[in-house]
């Protein structure tokens, strides 16, 4: 019973696919191919025959394929193919348009509502109401974005064709868009010959120009082209770089370029690593090629795998309509005996035809094509597309150097071994050593006066030399070695690409860097670097200040100006305070020999004794009261103090010449704005700086970029130079190696201050992925262990300074003091000598002058009578010094208890002899 059952149900099942398949199982779509489109053809042929193969068992429907081959130019030809497949009513059209030819396709599908899907070039004049579909995406912007990448400024633009114009139009109104200020030379060209002779000329015009080209030719014709020019040696040079303008790169025969001097970038639709291309070019590799003309290998052009992911797109889209709605195929199709068909001259059936149903499923669909990606933005153009980009160079092989899409933009090289290579290069080959003119590393052995000098390696010394000579020995291979163009160590500009000697690499214009060139971090991303061959840290360089010898008043720079002024003031408010509080304590008073009252401490015995004790002398008058030896002890206790200290300071300063820096250190640099400060331009101290998070960098950063005029330099002899004629006002900030060269330099006039702010090292420097990287690293430790780099360092920094060593404190401490240092202390003793003379003759001067007053006589016999008494002596007597001071005293008669009364007391005629 249940067998009855189930075959009765297969019964009805077979009845109803044969009602289906009767009805209608048979889709027509229309094709158009240019007469030569060969591959892309059969490309097309043999994915619809795979569909139909799968028919029944997969699908419910069949490809019924009309193709038409004419000329595509020919837009008479194409519209009477299109009224062809209308009237066969086809439900879409494939094909291949041009310039011309794409408008009548264009208003013929949107006109009848039949979706047009191309493989030509996208334009982006349609809409979203328009019925065409662009297998070939839009990408000028990837255009620019390499453009931009490689920093061209003017690039020439060869085209040959309608559709080139269009891109180049679409060039120029992208690059106005972007503000992108490039100068783009169009030309057109007919042949390929014709192209070439536009290079030759481009070439001769300026040999020495570079010539960056856009070829927007087929794949074939630029390979053609490309070629011509390699194989005539009068212009095939590393000059030339080309961008291909189409999206099948790996289709040419790249390993021909990388003997060549030329450098070619293109891009990659079909990526050879995706999968669904890998299965299609498995089945593709092993059709027939009698049969199927262009296939039977394993590549295939990208635009004949455009052709396989339209009708794949076709496909996708009617089986998604047909699950939601299975009668869709019979409205559309008709009966055997109805005609669905549409005549050109009438559109009465255009409104029953549901053509929007197609082209709204054919731009929802989204699914892994041969070509990547393949989904559609309202207007019909690919979106979510990734293109490769490669690039093929003398001696670097060929490799993916980063891919662009629409969100990201242009990736290149940000993670480490992006470098895929598609061939090796060549490992024999002379490598290219990039470097920078900087002493002692690099340095010509003979400057000649007139013009440029020979840049060869014989013509060059200098440590980095000594080093790219030993390394190439150790590692074994032939070197060049060429100046960095823009004469810059290498930092990351404002969009995002390095400049310098790290910019060569990345663009592999070079194979290694040997130079001093600081490894970091952010550089450590993009190249690789070996271990360091040299250790150094940013530090300061300033100008020599003028040395502080010895001077014959030396003996009072153990104390400062201001203590000296301090120490004046201190005697003489001690002085008179001893004055004043011994005035005031009765302990000061006391009888003299001659039994009147006196105090010793007058005003000049204060000074006198305030004095004598500074010097540390004694002196015969002391205090007796309480409050004048207070007064007393502290000021010893003071004089103690500061004369020991003054001793202390003094052999010091008698001996050493002494280097006043205005600046010890950063911190010194950055707390005034009075010096200024810079660094060399795109360079890792440029960097340090700019990207430090210690807020004291970050401040000389701030203050670095506000400064007018620039403190940066773009070299490093500019920088020493400003050092040198700044007078002190600018101080260089650079590495501690070579502020160490420049110090040991005639003029001598430079000095390095204050500790390293950081320490890092030189490394040698190649592309990602080299080669050489790890032997390189070998041959650095090698030469390292052996000591020849410190020999190299030796040879090139001590034995080449030309300066005497700088004189240390010791140095000054061992030698003996000379006249020079303490001829100041002989200058006051003579002084003093001569002061008391004048003094000593203007005393007996106005003595005589009052003695000739007093007892009238003349002014001469006063002098005379004075002059014996001199040389006699005081022949009554001469008092000695003591009384002799007692009596200057003041002296009081006491006169009782509570009263005393001062007089003066001191009474010529009883101290001395009249005349
Ligand atoms: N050696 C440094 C560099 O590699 C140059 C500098 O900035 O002082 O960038």
């Amino acid at each position: 019973m249940t067998k009855i059952l189930v075959y009765g149900l297969l019964v009805l099942n077979w009845i109803q696919i044969g009602v289906i398949n009767g009805l209608s199982d048979g889709v027509p779509i229309g094709a158009i191919f240019d007469r030569n489109s060969g591959q892309v053809h059969t490309a097309f042929r043999h994915e619809v025959q795979s569909f139909n193969r799968a028919y029944s068992g997969v699908h419910r429907y069949r490809l019924e394929n009309i193709t038409k081959e004419l000329d595509v130019t020919d837009s008479f030809a194409v519209s009477n193919a299109l009224c062809s497949h209308l009237s066969k009513g086809v439900l879409a059209i494939f094909g291949v348009s041009n310039a011309s030819s794409l408008a009548t396709i264009q208003s013929y599908s949107n006109t009848f509502k039949v979706p047009f899907i191309t493989i030509s070039m996208a334009q982006n004049t349609s809409s979203i109401d328009s019925y065409q579909i662009y297998m070939r995406p839009l990408y000028i912007n990837a255009i620019i974005k390499v453009i931009e990448h490689f920093e061209w400024m003017k690039v020439s633009y060869i085209y040959d064709s309608d559709e080139g114009l269009i891109r180049l139009q679409q060039l120029f109104q992208s690059t106005n868009s972007y503000e992108y200020d490039l100068h783009i030379d169009a030309k057109r060209v007919s042949s390929v010959d014709n192209c070439f002779n536009v290079l030759y000329e481009l070439h001769k015009k300026d040999e020495e120009e570079n010539q960056r080209i856009i070829l927007d030719l087929q794949m074939d014709k630029s390979e053609e082209v490309i070629m011509k020019v390699m194989l005539f040696h009068d212009i095939c040079n590393a000059r030339f770089h080309f961008l291909l303008g189409e999206l099948g790169m790996l289709e040419m025969n790249l390993s021909n370029f990388e003997i060549g001097g030329i450098n070619i970038t293109g891009f990659q639709l079909m990526d050879p690593k995706n999968q669904t291309a890998q299965m299609f070019l498995n089945s593709w590799s092993n059709l027939d090629p009698k049969e199927w003309p262009g296939a039977g290998k394993k590549s295939i052009k990208y635009e004949a795998a455009l052709a396989v992911d339209a009708v794949r797109l076709f496909t996708r889209s009617f089986s998604g309509i047909l699950g939601i709605d299975p009668n869709f195929i019979h409205r559309q199709t008709g009966s055997a005996n109805e005609n669905k068909g549409i005549k050109c001259t009438d559109d009465s059936l255009v409104t029953s035809r549901q053509g929007d149903k197609i082209i709204k499923a054919m731009k929802s669909v989204n699914f892994e094509g041969v070509t990547g990606r393949v989904a559609f933005d309202e207007n019909g153009h690919r979106k979510d597309f990734t293109l490769g980009v490669y690039d093929v160079g003398m001696n670097r092989g060929t490799a993916k150097i980063g891919y662009w899409n629409k969100n990201e933009g242009f990736m290149i090289q940000q993670a480490r071994l992006w470098r895929e290579f598609v061939h090796s290069p060549n490992q024999n080959r002379t490598r290219i050593v990039t470097t920078i003119q900087v002493k002692p590393y690099v340095m010509f052995k003979n400057e000649p006066e007139i013009g440029e000098p020979m840049v060869s390696k014989h013509n060059l010394e200098g440590y980095c030399i000594d080093l790219a000579e030993a390394v190439a020995r150790e590692v074994g291979f032939d070197y060049i070695i060429k100046f960095v163009d823009d004469n810059k160590y290498g930092a990351k500009t404002d969009n995002l690409t390095w400049n310098g000697m790290v910019g060569e690499l990345i663009k592999h214009k070079a194979d290694m860097a040997i130079a001093p060139l600081t490894i970091t971090a952010a550089r450590e991303r993009v190249i690789d670097f070996t271990k360091p061959f040299m250790s150094l840290g940013i530090s300061i360089m300033i100008k020599k200040p003028e040395n502080q010898k010895a001077h014959v008043f030396s003996f009072m720079d153990p104390l400062s100006y201001e203590i000296w002024m301090c120490i004046v003031f201190a005697y003489i408010g001690v002085s008179v305070v001893l004055f004043l509080v011994s005035r005031f304590s009765p302990n000061e008073w006391h009888l003299s020999e001659d039994s009147s009252i006196t105090n010793d401490f007058t005003i000049s015995n204060s000074l006198w004794f305030s004095l004598g004790a500074f010097m540390q002398q004694g002196c015969d008058v002391s205090p007796r009261s309480m409050s004048g030896r207070i007064v007393g002890s502290v000021w010893w206790f003071f004089t103690l103090i500061i004369i020991s200290s003054y001793t202390a300071n003094l052999a010091a300063f008698l001996t050493v010449e002494r280097m006043l820096t205005p600046i010890e250190s950063a911190e010194d640099l950055a707390k005034q704005t009075d010096i200024q400060y810079g660094t060399t331009k795109s360079g890792s101290t440029e960097a340090f700086f700019k990207h430090s998070k210690v807020d004291m960098y970050h401040r000389m950063w701030s203050y670095m970029t506000s400064a007018t005029p620039s403190v940066f330099v773009d070299k490093i002899e500019d920088g020493i130079s400003k050092v040198r004629e700044a007078n002190g006002k600018y101080a260089f900030l650079i590495e501690s190696t070579t502020n160490e060269y420049y110090n040991q330099r005639e003029p001598c006039d430079t000095m390095k201050v204050g500790n390293n702010l950081n320490s890092n090292g030189f490394g040698i420097a190649t592309p990602i992925g080299s080669d050489l990287k790890d032997k390189l690293n070998f041959a650095v430790l090698e030469l390292r262990e052996s000591g020849q780099l410190a020999h190299w360092q030796k040879k090139w920094w001590l034995d080449a300074g030309t300066c005497p060593p700088q004189k240390t404190s010791k140095d000054g401490a061992q030698s003996a003091l000379s006249l020079d240092n303490v001829a100041g202390i002989f200058f006051i003793l003579i002084g003093g000598l001569v002061l008391a003379l004048i003094t000593a003759g203007l005393e007996f001067l106005y003595k005589s002058k009052m003695d000739s007053r007093r007892y009238k006589t003349t002014f001469g016999s006063a002098i005379r009578s004075k002059a014996r008494l001199s040389f006699r002596g005081h022949a009554d007597g001469g008092e000695p010094s003591t009384t002799r001071m007692r009596k200057s005293m003041s002296t009081y008669t006491y006169t009782g208890p509570s009263q005393v009364v001062g007089v003066d007391a001191y009474s010529e005629a009883n101290t001395h002899t009249q005349v």
